[in-house]
């Protein structure tokens, strides 16, 4: 990238992130562009938020036409789009109702506080699970039970249980008089592409049923379409109290949202909780745009279409290559656990013009998109095989 680039940076920005060398200048499906012209083919498009891949026609319509419509006006007026937005959501979800916000971290938050306010004041704790990841506004950062992410911010809000993920003995033991919720994602994302064991979310289910707690999915990263269902919760039959949505809702224009039933919804009176852009009218337009994609292209049966070829290029690997420890795949959420830091992967596949995601130091994580064709599959695939056959450790 541009070395004036670089030092608007070094100068200019915090520096929280770890960057890599690379300036984006266009996208395009599962292409982006850097200032130097270099193509790349994304398997990681915009960490999960570009399920859609870059820039979806469809998606693009309807956000410039919506610009020059109503950018923004706040929540004290009504907009038939977000209306219309949350009913559509409903009528693929548990039929409940929606509040719009802007990240996944504040649905996160809008769920925390409406299990707090669901249930007696004497009630306040939720249970979540190690390895799990919420966000990192302070209540999702507490929710998320992973000691790196606190050290040195406390105190962390009180009243968080963690137990570790898939065990329901846990999860009896932890539950007390004091207890609100349980919050979960239903495949851990940035915890490594962890899927529980059968039966988990029932077990979930059951327990909080039996001591009336509230349960609340966590599909900011499973959710709209990227495990095949539009809810990964519906590969079970089990059924949330609350959902949080984010990332891929508006095909890559930001938006949040928590979903709950419709007997808890009015537990978040008028005047307790906001978002002042939330279910803007661009987010709107852009989250309509996003259901009505996914159906016209029958694109949660081309998620299943393409886990299945991942499968098939990925899953050998764990016999074939020594330092592929485990494969891990559900829709497009594939992570491959290696044996070794995989921070030099991802930097070599960079190399060779591919983008992928490590996670958890040592799974390497593609969040393809559902427009990704059978060519840039084998593509990707043939890349990411190559440069882990060439591995010296
Ligand atoms: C990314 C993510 C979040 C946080 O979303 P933000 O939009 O970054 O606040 C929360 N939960 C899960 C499961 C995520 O993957």
């Amino acid at each position: 990238m541009s070395p004036a680039t670089a030092e608007l940076f070094d100068q200019s920005v915090v520096p929280n992130y770890g960057r890599y060398p690379v300036c984006l200048v266009r996208g395009e499906g599962s292409r982006v562009w850097d200032d130097q012209g270099r193509q790349y083919l994304d398997l990681f498009p915009g960490w999960g938020c570009n399920l859609l891949g870059h820039c979806p026609p469809p998606i693009v319509q309807a956000v410039q036409e919506q610009v020059a419509e109503l950018i923004h006006v706040p929540n004290t007026w009504h907009i038939e789009s977000q209306g219309r937005w949350a009913k559509l959501l409903s009528d693929r979800s548990f039929g409940g109702k929606a509040f719009f916000c802007n990240s996944g971290a504040e649905a996160n938050e809008a769920a925390i506080k409406l299990a707090r306010l669901h249930t007696p004041e004497d009630r306040f704790k939720i249970i979540t699970f190690q390895g799990g990841f919420h966000g990192r506004t302070y209540g999702a950062t507490t929710a998320t039970a992973q000691p790196k992410y606190h050290e040195g911010i406390g105190p962390l809000m009180a009243g968080f249980v963690y137990v570790p993920f898939g065990d329901l003995a846990a999860v009896r033991d932890a539950v007390d008089e004091e207890t609100a919720a349980i919050m979960v994602e239903p495949i851990q994302g940035e915890g490594g592409i962890r899927i529980p064991p059968d039966g988990f979310l029932a077990g979930l289910r059951e327990i909080a049923d039996a001591h009336d707690l509230v349960l609340i999915f966590d599909e900011v990263q499973t959710g709209c379409g990227r495990t095949g269902h539009w809810f990964a919760y519906q590969d079970s039959d089990v059924t949330p109290d609350i959902m949080t949505l984010a990332k891929s809702l508006c095909g890559g224009i930001a938006g949040g949202a928590m979903l709950t039933t419709a007997s808890i919804a009015p537990s978040l009176r008028p005047g307790m909780h906001a978002a002042t852009f939330g279910g803007n009218p661009i987010a709107a337009r852009a989250g309509i745009a996003t259901i009505e994609m996914i159906e016209e292209g029958n694109l949660l049966d081309r998620v299943r279409e393409l886990e299945q070829g991942f499968r098939t290029w990925l899953e050998p690997l764990i016999e074939t290559i020594a330092i592929v420890k485990e494969v891990r795949i559900c829709g497009l959420m594939v992570g491959i656990e290696l044996q070794v830091d995989g921070t030099p992967i991802v930097a070599e596949c960079m190399k060779r013009g591919l983008l992928i995601n490590c996670t958890q130091q040592t799974v390497l994580r593609l969040l393809p998109a559902m427009i990704l064709s059978d060519a840039e599959l084998q593509e990707g695939c043939e890349i990411l095989i190559d440069v882990l056959q060439n591995h010296i450790t």
